[in-house]
Order: structure tokens, then sequence, then C-alpha cells
């Protein structure tokens, strides 16, 4: 088994500025945490160097006066949005990033890798015609789309485990059957993108493939992980996909300061080799994992390692939280119970798991 994990130093180019919770240093810094702990010595992992994305790549998800719209303003240096600023460096960037989820995807049909992590990658606020939320292109969707067309890939199935909904992917994909987008995330009543709600399931051949499923502020990892279980794991089995793409960095971590989840650097492991492990009983084990979010950088090295190192295969890691996280509220399972069992009987009609 042997595991891609796509970089290149131009990803330090994404960063917003002083002030701005997203800098560019996150990528070395966790880099050099992945080495520091011998994970990129071991001789099933390959460090791979990405090319820039072309624009027919961005054209496979997004549409051409948008990606006309973002050249034009990197050209003047011109922000996107209040948080989302773009330059030429921050552009080249981008591209470079797209261009590590394309790059993991072409040493996995080669059969050069089996799993792939897209570092810096995860920029899910990203639909057909816009960006926003400190995302300018989506390439998870170029990922997916790049499999589709060129690989013959007929279903993937998408894993959303940051704490913002995804609602750029589920833009991209609402009415495509094809991909089974599945989005776990804090209620987007208490955050961005304010949506992502259960009803939110798709439309026309899509309507079904889209799935949401929101938790309150407070959720810790062992209800996180009964979530996935009642959730994620029926629905990879019935769709049977042949990739599992999944996104989400450091953001859920009870230490980030945008989101409100509890997770911990133990529960991001857990997670890693959960999804490592329905992959391998649904699509041969063939699963890449794009990790770029978080807000902490004091944190967040530590969160992208755990996840990169589940997908690795280590039993175990030398990293631990330095605090312990919040104790969940009592109410917080019983709350999720309900929402996965109104979520449950919205889908019955589509999927024979929730019936
Ligand atoms: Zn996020």
């Amino acid at each position: 088994m042997r595991v891609g994990i796509a970089f290149h130093e131009k990803y330090q180019q994404y960063d917003f500025g002083p002030g701005h919770p997203f800098r560019g240093d996150r990528f070395s810094n966790s880099m050099k945490l992945f080495e520091d702990q011998g994970l990129l010595k071991l001789p099933h992992i390959m460090v791979l160097q990405p090319e820039i994305a072309r624009r027919a790549d961005l054209l496979r998800v997004h549409n051409r006066n948008y990606v006309d719209l973002i050249f034009d303003f990197a050209e003047k240096s011109r922000p996107y949005d209040l948080d989302t600023p773009v330059s030429p460096p921050i552009l080249e960037a981008a591209l470079y990033i797209m261009g590590g989820g394309l790059k993991i995807g072409e040493s996995l049909c080669a059969g050069e890798i089996e799993r792939g992590v897209s570092l810096g990658g995860g920029l899910h606020h990203a639909g057909i015609d816009f960006g926003g939320g400190f995302c300018l292109f989506n390439d998870v969707a170029i990922l997916a789309r790049f499999l589709q067309e060129e690989h013959g890939i007929k279903r993937v199935l998408i894993l959303d485990y940051d704490v913002h909904a995804g609602n750029g992917t589920s833009n991209i994909f609402f009415s495509d059957p094809s991909v089974l987008f599945i989005s776990v995330h804090q209620d987007p009543k208490t955050l961005f993108p304010g949506t992502g709600f259960i009803d939110q399931i798709g439309k026309g051949d899509g309507e079904g493939f889209n799935v949401n499923l929101p938790l309150p502020p407070g959720t810790g990892d062992n209800t996180y992980s009964f979530a996935l279980r009642e959730i994620f794991i029926p629905l990879a089995k019935e769709f049977k996909p042949e990739v599992i793409l999944a996104n989400g960095g450091s953001d859920p971590h009870f230490a980030d300061i945008l989101g409100s989840l509890t997770l911990t650097v133990d529960g991001f492991f857990d997670l890693s080799r959960l999804i490592v492990k329905v992959s391998e009983e649904v699509c041969h084990g063939k699963v890449v994992l794009h990790i770029g979010s978080g807000y902490n950088p004091s944190i967040l090295p530590n969160c992208w390692y755990a996840l990169a190192a589940g997908v690795s295969g280590l039993n175990k890691i030398g990293v631990k939280d330095a605090t312990k996280p919040p104790v969940e509220m009592s109410w917080c399972r019983e709350r999720v119970k309900a929402t996965i069992k109104e979520l449950k009987k919205i889908l019955g009609k589509y999927w024979n798991c929730f019936r």
C-alpha cells in the first residue's frame, strides 16, 4: 500500500495576510511536523510535487465567466469579497493546490499509489459561479470530475468533514446522482455558510444524493463518530463508489477559533482511519483526503498530522492535545440522534439502508 502526499512550496503564497485566519505558513508547519514525526521517511510514503492546474481543469466545474472574473481580480489584486483576497501569488498558489489534487488523481489511476493526501486542499466553498469563505476554486470537485471525465470512474463519494458545510461542492453536484455528497458540519444556524440543512437533498436526478448532517456546537469525538457510523457507512455501502474523496482540516477541533465542534487530535486520527476502513470495504481502499482548513495555528499541524497518519496506515501517533476538550453537553447526543432519525426518514425514499 502506497500513499502519495501532494505538496508544493508555492502553496505558501495562499496567504491572506496578517490578521487573517488563513495564513500560508500552515502548509510548511505541517510538512515540518510530518518530517519530525518520521512520516515522510516511511518507505510507502511518496511526496508528489504538482504542477499548476490548467484553465481547462477549472472549467470542469466552474463556468467561464467566473474563472475569467477571478483571473481579472488577480491581475488587479482586487478581493473577491471581504474574507477572500485575490492577487497574482494567491491565484498561482490556488492553481498549484488544484494541481495537487489532480496529481494525486493521476498517480492513483496510474496505480502508483492507493491512497492520497492533497495537502492544502478542500476549498469547498467555491461553487459553479461563485467563491468565498477563503475559496476561489473547488479542488475536490475538480478532482471528482477529472476522475470521471479522464479515467472513466462513474461513482464518486465525497465526505466533507470540515466544520463548515460544503456549500460550493453541494452546488456543483446538486443535480448529479454520480457524486454522492455527504457533508457533516456544525449546525449552519450557528456558522458560515448558513446552508447545509437536512432537507437540502439535491434536485432532479440528483435528488437524494446530497446529504447534510448538521451537528450542534459542542459535539465531541464519540458523538461525531456515532453520526458517521449511522449515516456515512450505510450510504457508502449502498452507493458503492469507486473512490472516496474526503475533505477537512483542523477546524472541527475544540480549540479552533472559527468552529465550535469539539473534536480532539485522537478524534481526527480515528476519523481518518474510519474513512480508510470504509474505503477498503467499498472501493478497494481508493481514498484521497484534502486537508487544508484550520484557524488555530498552534493545533493545526497536530490535527493535520493525525489525519495524514491515519491515511498512512499508522496504528498510533506521537502527538496529542496539550489540554482536555470541554465535556460534551448531556443533551448533545440526543439532539444528534433526533437529527439522524429525521434525516433517515427523508432519505428513506432514496436509500434502502434507511427504510
Ligand atoms: Zn472550514
